[in-house]
């Protein structure tokens, strides 16, 4: 009986213990953000309009690891983390799509015109006079297994874009990613919205599904929001280099 009461003792004594823990987890977490919030003040966040692309969504599941995982529903879940973060620091954010269902009209006959409508509509809103930054949240498919790592492709329409991409590389790369040395890429004619966008505008390719280890990360809470933060940051610091130069 001494011993039963000393185990139940035991369990609550480690509860109470994880508790603990877990709360001043959360405390430094709120801390960070905090100070972070502080930081943003150099930057006109409410003047600021960011519209976040997740790539694909319902029928177009975009690129799909070996073990199933699903491009979209990550591109989905980190853009969702990323106007979290942008809206807590005063950002105004719109979003291409913030569920499983695309734009444009849905009821046309094949998938192919429904894709376009949905690029098309898509492309309206890239180009809206409204949006001061685009950034587009994709994934990365390779038929070799061993490559992993983000990359950012810019558009060649602003130059923005190609300062935008740099802060972005070396924000992912800072925090999450320090043996990536990937260059940052400008778009050509394959990638449609990039080529076409006017406003200063990027494509994220966060990782590799065909890499096991990083989609097993990609695939996880913690990592979709390490990456959006990373995302944010980087945006920030474009934004904060933009309005020191005051060329926003
Ligand atoms: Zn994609």
């Amino acid at each position: 009986m001494e011993k039963l009461k000393q185990s139940i003792f035991n369990i609550i004594f480690y509860i109470i213990l994880i508790a603990i823990i877990l709360g001043l987890v959360f405390l430094l977490i709120f801390v960070i953000m905090k100070i972070n919030v502080y930081a943003v003040e150099e930057v006109p966040t409410e003047q600021i309009c960011v519209l976040i692309d997740p790539g694909h969504g319902a029928e177009d599941g975009g690129a799909v690891s070996d073990d199933g995982v699903v491009e979209k529903g990550i591109n989905l879940a980190i853009s969702n983390y990323l106007k979290e973060y942008l809206e807590l620091s005063g950002f105004e954010v719109l979003m291409t799509r913030d569920d499983d269902n695309i734009m444009g009209d849905q009821t046309l006959p094949t998938l192919t015109e429904r894709r376009r409508s949905d690029m098309n509509a898509r492309l309206d809103l890239y180009n809206s006079k409204d949006v001061d930054y685009v950034v587009s949240i994709h994934q990365n498919k390779f038929t070799e297994s061993k490559y992993s790592g983000a990359q950012v492709f810019y558009s060649p329409n602003d130059e923005r874009s190609e300062k935008l991409a740099d802060c972005m590389r070396r924000s992912i790369v800072g925090f999450l990613q320090p043996e990536n040395e990937r260059d940052i890429v400008k778009a050509g004619s394959n990638i449609y919205l990039l080529n076409n966008c006017n406003n200063p505008c990027i494509l994220v390719e966060c990782g590799f599904l065909s890499n096991p280890e990083e989609t097993a990360k990609l695939n996880s809470d913690e990592y979709q929001r390490q990456m959006a933060f990373s995302i944010y940051c980087g945006l920030l610091d474009c934004c904060r280099s933009a309005s020191a130069d005051n060329i926003r």
